[in-house]
């Protein structure tokens, strides 16, 4: 069906074309002919995402009378944004239609203009209840000739405590009217007001799932609770050109997170209920121009926040209800944009995932937290991608270049190339050097606990301060070039020996994971079949050199007895660069 089949005005389809809608979304396959043909009410639900706006919008525009200068429409919603957002929406489909009058009406802000307005007469009032309200009482906003009310995002004005007002706002309202009223959720007091102030309203499910939902990837990452925040910043380090919304539960949580990003150096800023309506009204502004990467927000005070082109959502907490997460994921792979995700959760919240994967229908797909190694290598693609295509004024530049070149004329392409990365990306390097394995370790675990009870396979016990530099009776000690940066956990090593030591299943005894190299000890007479055969094997890559370690010095100091050097000295097995022994820094600015 198309806008003009439905009966759309032709000056309505000329706006909404200009807009790009080509053809109408299922809400508004669903609900525009009902509103076009006769006043049923309608309880919709639907998530933000789906085209709902424009669903009750286009015929509100094309029902208004232009020549009656009295409200007719009254569309209430939780927050002012969503109010801005609606009527700036309506507008642009009224962009055809002489003299239609549309104006929003929130509380934060000076209450005059929008007497004002309302004294030079409107047809259509977008609305939070309690500034409605306040309207109503002062006599500026006359109600008798509205003919049809929109409840938006209903269950999002209940959260926010907003029901006395709605229902003292539709006592006021001539009872004849039309009642629209929009959930994302249909909790029971939802369905009391719609029970109590609608007649024989039609039920449209646009699905459970946003429109573009297809385009979402889920991912979850679980990590230790404490960990989360590292675990935040690691993902948006992995994501050079993240664009998207940090959702967070509480309106302090918000503020401690977006505080701790801008304090590490990220391009973030916080959106919620405690700023002040300028305040936050900047901080939108800001988003929106991309001059803020990660908005840090919470569910509320997002939700006026139309920005189609998110890379990623990503829940830093994860919500109750797995609609909300729906709503929240709805905001990334819009508009046939691909999207991803993200959840950071710890192990109790398991259930939670599996929750939300049953009632919205879609599966996470479980992530490791990337290594240090793996952010660096993105940071330094990212950087390379950027040099690539750096615009470049040659006008300016090039009153300067002479002086350059022959200032670096003694270095090879080579050395120059190393010199301008290494500028950039020594940073990262030095941020990662000792970074440590994030991941809940529920491998590390299970092993611990095979350890326990089966002397032959399994890590041992014991803990590194405890160890006194003799290997375990029958048991040699093996220096590994693999850390913990290199995401090394016990279960993958004992997993890495299994696939490269063929034909037996080689006892392993206690494991000492460090940063940057390791040591493990196997029964001696594996020994040297464990060297031979892990030597110059690959780990996620990386090329491994193993050695047999030197006792109680090559414990302290990463020392082999070949030879290696210290993890806080100069050199050690592993094939970093000298410069990752210097010791971690602040991560740097963006
Ligand atoms: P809403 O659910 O009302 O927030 O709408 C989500 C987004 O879809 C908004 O950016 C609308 O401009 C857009 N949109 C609504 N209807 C259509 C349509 N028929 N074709 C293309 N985009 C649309």
């Amino acid at each position: 069906m198309t806008f003009e089949e439905m009966g759309v005005s032709p000056e309505i389809q000329k706006a909404i074309q200009e807009l790009g809608f080509e053809k109408p979304m299922p809400v508004q396959e669903k609900i525009i002919p009902i509103l076009l043909d006769r006043n049923t009410d309608i309880v919709g639900l639907a998530q933000t995402g789906t085209g709902k706006t424009a669903a009750f919008g286009i015929p509100i525009v094309q029902q208004s009378d232009v020549r009656v200068k009295k409200p007719q429409v009254v569309i209430l919603s939780p927050t002012r944004e969503l109010c801005v957002q609606i009527s700036k929406d309506l507008k642009s489909y009224a962009k055809y239609v002489d003299g239609l009058q549309i104006l929003a009406v929130y509380g934060g802000a000076s209450i005059q203009p929008q007497l004002a307005a309302l004294n030079d007469g409107v047809q259509v009032i977008v609305a939070t209840p309690g500034r409605l309200l306040d309207l109503i009482k002062r006599k500026a906003a006359k109600l008798s000739s509205v003919y049809r009310v929109v409840l938006d995002e209903a269950d999002e004005m209940l959260n926010m405590g907003f029901l006395d007002e709605i229902n003292e706002i539709l006592e006021s309202i001539p009872a004849d009217r039309n009642t629209l009223l929009f959930s994302a959720t249909m909790p029971a007091e939802i369905k009391k007001i719609a029970a109590t102030y609608m007649r024989n309203p039609e039920e449209v499910v646009i699905g459970t799932r946003n429109a573009s939902a297809e385009n979402v990837k889920h991912i979850v990452y679980t990590v230790h609770a404490k960990d989360k925040y590292l675990a935040l910043k690691r993902i948006a380090d992995f994501y050079p050109k993240v664009y998207g919304i940090v959702f967070c539960r509480t309106r302090i949580e918000t503020q401690e997170i977006a505080d701790k990003l801008i304090q590490d150096g990220y391009n973030a800023d916080s959106l919620h209920g405690d700023l002040s309506q300028p305040v936050r009204d900047s901080v939108m502004q800001k988003f929106r121009l991309r001059n803020v990467q990660l908005l840090v927000a919470t569910d509320v005070a997002a939700r006026g926040l139309d920005v189609n082109d998110l890379t990623h959502v990503i829940h830093y907490s994860l919500p109750d209800d797995p609609e909300v997460y729906t709503h929240r994921s709805g905001r990334t792979g819009r508009i046939g944009k691909a999207g991803i995700s993200i959840a950071i959760t710890h192990l109790r919240e398991k259930h939670s995932i599996g929750r939300i994967e049953s009632s919205i229908n879609i599966k996470f797909e479980k992530a490791r937290i990337p290594t240090g190694r793996e952010i660096c290598e993105k940071q330094l693609f990212n950087l390379i991608d950027k040099m690539e295509n750096v615009e470049i004024d040659n006008t300016e530049i090039d009153t300067y270049l002479p002086v350059i070149y022959k200032k670096l004329d003694w270095l090879s392409k080579e050395e120059l190339i190393k010199r301008f990365v290494s500028l950039e990306f020594n940073r990262f390097l030095d941020y990662y050097r000792d970074a440590d394995e994030l991941n809940e370790p529920v491998e590390d675990r299970k092993s611990r606990r095979a350890g326990r009870g089966d002397d032959d396979f399994g890590v041992r016990g014991r803990k590194m301060k405890d160890f006194d530099g003799k290997s375990e009776q029958g048991y040699t000690r093996i220096f590994i070039s693999l850390g913990k940066i290199d995401g090394l956990v016990p279960a993958a090593l004992i997993e890495h020996i299994n696939n490269n030591v063929s034909g037996t299943k080689v006892p392993v005894g206690r494991i000492d994971l460090m940063s940057k190299f390791s040591f493990f000890e196997v029964k001696s007479e594996y020994a040297e079949q464990v060297i031979g055969s892990l030597k110059g094997s690959r780990f996620r890559g990386n090329k491994v050199d193993v050695q047999r370690a030197q006792g109680k010095d090559a414990m302290k100091s990463g020392k082999s007895d070949k030879g290696g050097k210290s993890e806080k000295g100069e050199k050690s097995f592993s094939k970093k660069p000298d410069r990752w022994s210097e010791k971690p820094k602040r991560r740097p600015r963006r």
